[in-house]
């Protein structure tokens, strides 16, 4: 079984057909679970009908940095009642997204922290976007608590290696580019490290660093579908079921087979989103 901890089935561009036609894929697949991942609130809406209709499809809801010169604070509020709904396991995808201009840097600065706060408030993990702002990302995570002791006390202690149990902030670092040495020091501070198509990339030197790195206690598989398809089918559109080739790819830089891989993933995705089924 497969988990894809990182999707977007609720993408506004599908027409209700072809929404219903990958979901009827992704039964026919290997696929176990997905997190259906929202970027404001008219797709945390959908995400969460997805959730209705699915039994696998879970959701995070929250709204990302793109909309940060746009969202208003009724936004966060309706944010807020969604993330009521039992499927709403996380607050996401929310951070910093730098790669475009410079001109809502504050407001996404300022609409990332609101955002920790009500996860921290909620007590439910917090999916992380973030490019080409690394250090910033870190720092106002730390500032806003999300590693503090007290946010850690809130989560069971998770399997670290050696079968030693070790504090989780439920802090999942979306898509993974950064540099190895972040990526340790992001799982030191509580968080979780997922992986997706780059780590596929023949340039994707960086990614598989980190996968080959950090211990796969602290790994989770995800797609970013229907963006960033991983080889052999890059530059196509993404499936949520090609998270195999993702964990396949894992598996080979870690040196173990394909089903151990597939079924340490899908158990750390399990635990991270409280999925008990
Ligand atoms: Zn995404």
């Amino acid at each position: 079984m497969l988990f894809d901890a990182h999707t977007h089935l609720n993408f506004e561009k599908f027409s209700d057909e072809e929404r219903r036609t990958l979901a009827q894929e992704i039964e026919e697949s290997e696929l176990g679970y997905i997190i259906d991942v929202a970027d404001c609130v008219s797709s945390a809406i959908q995400a969460l009908k997805d959730a209705d209709d699915y039994d696998w499809c879970y959701a995070a809801v929250g709204i990302h940095p793109d909309h940060a010169s746009v969202y208003t604070d009724a936004d966060i509020e309706e944010i807020r009642k969604l993330a009521a709904h039992p499927k709403a396991r996380a607050i996401g995808e929310i951070g910093l997204d730098f790669y475009y201009g410079t001109d809502d840097r504050e407001q996404q600065q300022e609409l990332f922290r609101k955002q920790i706060r009500l996860a921290n408030e909620l007590r439910m993990p917090i999916m992380i976007h973030t490019r080409d702002a690394n250090q910033l990302t870190m720092d106002i995570l730390t500032e806003e608590g999300a590693f503090s002791e007290e946010r850690k006390s809130w989560f069971p202690m998770r399997p670290g290696e050696g079968s030693v149990m070790v504090p989780d902030a439920r802090v999942q670092m979306h898509c993974y580019s950064g540099s190895p040495e972040m990526a340790e020091e992001y799982v030191k501070l509580g968080a979780t490290i997922s992986l997706g198509g780059p780590v596929t990339f023949k340039n994707g030197k960086k990614a598989a660093e980190v996968a080959r790195r950090i211990p796969i206690e602290f790994l989770l598989s995800e797609t970013d579908a229907p963006y960033m398809a991983p080889e052999p089918l890059r530059g196509r559109p993404n499936k949520p079921h090609y998270v195999q080739y993702v964990v396949r790819r894992m598996a080979m830089i870690k040196g173990i087979s394909y089903e151990e891989a597939s079924d340490i993933l899908t158990a750390n995705g399990k635990r991270f989103f409280g999925i008990e089924d």
